[in-house]
């Protein structure tokens, strides 16, 4: 059976791709990079913005007329599944559905000789993990879920709640990657800091295991944390993070600047709280990298409440900020507010990522001129190197004989822009 997998979102989306590529190839399927050698096309869905839900669509549409034509057989997964099922049949008849709790029967869908529709169970029937298969990077899935219920998230529908893999499986993969060469893992997630909360453990006590239990030269890279529940552990976390092998680097979505739409979005921390939160973290792991998340034009935020996002943007000083303008998401509360019109999510949004680009220019500047431990870990634009420093920084390296994909090394940082380092 060859299957042609196309995979969309964020890196538990792909995490759960490997997933599904680990379950077909172990019962004998190949994959095939083109999708007309395919007897069978798995698309693995992403829900999180309106325009990405479009784009779904459009695309789903299109998969089903190919697979309609060439009498291939379709099955959708991933977040958009559970949100928007009955669109999906509408669209895509002869589609199979599986929710991505569900993925585990992944392969029975393939096999089935009928049309499969698993949707809205939010069971957790997922034991299985992705296998290592090539390449320096791992991606670990380690939970799906989250315990939030934030306005303008879809989420809570496309998943359901918090679901935690237990740690004994994810270090057994860790060090079976690790031990055939993958050199970055990233711990990826919903909202990885509610890991274990289901389990009676923790997110740094399964980072402390696998450092402990995992021997060997790489990177372990944390995914997204939800900053109120990220308080609780700040202290484990940070005892954690000092080992080497950790990069310094936490995604810390602030969302808003205003505590009036932080309580509207129903987060769970206010604003100083989570300045407090940086600082801490600052002060404890120097060269941090922060990223965040705004989001700009939530409904109900004036130009006030902006100016207040605008403030906080110039304390905080994130190294990366990434600016979504809002999209309204079904079955949220978010969706019943007023709207705030889109010329004025439109400026806005031109404002601060304007603002966000000078700060995190600025934070390169820190690297300039100094000699950075980097692990080249892809090919960029224009064939040169891309690699990772100890926080995290993407840099630029030329091309040079003994150099290559895994190699970790000291190089001079001899400039920077808002997005990059370039070594020499
Ligand atoms: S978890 Fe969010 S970003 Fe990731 S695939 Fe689902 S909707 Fe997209």
């Amino acid at each position: 059976m060859k299957v042609y997998i196309e995979t969309y979102g964020c890196w538990l989306s792909k995490g759960e791709s490997n997933i599904s590529r680990t379950i077909i190839e172990e019962n004998g399927g190949s994959l095939v990079d083109s999708i007309f050698e395919a007897d069978v096309v798995v698309i693995h869905t992403c829900a999180v913005r309106g325009d990405t839900e479009r784009k779904m669509i459009s695309r789903i549409r299109e998969l089903a007329d190919i697979c309609k034509a060439g009498n291939k057989k379709l099955v959708i997964t991933g977040c958009l599944v559970n949100v928007r099922p009955a669109t999906i049949s509408r669209i895509a008849p002869i589609a199979s559905l599986v929710e991505p709790g569900y993925l585990d029967e992944i392969w029975k869908v393939i096999m089935s000789p009928e049309k499969k529709i698993i949707v809205r169970k939010y069971e957790w029937r997922r034991c299985r993990f992705p296998a290592y298969k090539k390449g320096i990077c791992y991606i670990a899935p380690i939970q799906s879920g989250c315990l939030g219920n934030c306005a303008f998230c879809i989420e809570p529908i496309a998943r359901g709640r918090l679901h935690s893999y237990p740690p004994d499986i994810i270090i057994e993969e860790i060090f079976k990657a690790v031990r055939k060469g993958a050199k970055e893992i990233y711990l990826t997630g919903q909202d990885v800091i509610c890991y274990g909360l289901d389990r009676n453990t923790t997110l740094p006590e399964l980072i402390e295991k696998i450092l402990r239990k995992v021997e060997g030269e790489y990177f372990i890279r944390i995914g997204m944390l939800e900053p109120s529940l990220t308080a609780n552990f700040i202290d484990e976390l940070i005892d954690v993070m000092k080992d080497e092998r950790i990069y310094k680097y936490l995604h810390l979505p602030l969302q808003a600047g205003s505590d009036k739409i932080l309580k509207l979005m129903n987060r769970k921390y206010s604003v100083e709280e989570y300045i407090c939160l940086v600082e801490k973290i600052r002060k404890n792991i120097p060269a941090i990298t922060i990223a965040t998340d705004i989001i700009v034009g939530f409904p109900g935020e004036t130009e006030d409440d902006f100016k207040r996002t605008v403030a906080v943007l110039k304390k905080v000083k994130p190294d990366k900020t990434h600016i979504a303008r809002y999209t309204i998401r079904p079955f949220t509360a978010a969706a019943n507010m007023k709207q705030v019109p889109e010329s004025v999510k439109k400026r806005r949004s031109k404002i601060l990522s304007e603002i966000a680009a000078r700060i995190a220019y600025e934070r390169n500047l820190r690297h300039l001129g100094k000699i950075e431990k980097v692990l080249i870990n892809s090919i960029g634009h224009d064939s040169c190197f891309m690699g990772r420093t100890f926080n995290y920084k993407p840099v630029i390296i030329p091309v040079k004989p003994r150099l290559e994909i895994g190699y970790i090394g000291f190089f001079k940082i001899q400039s920077v822009t808002p997005i990059y380092l370039k070594a020499l």
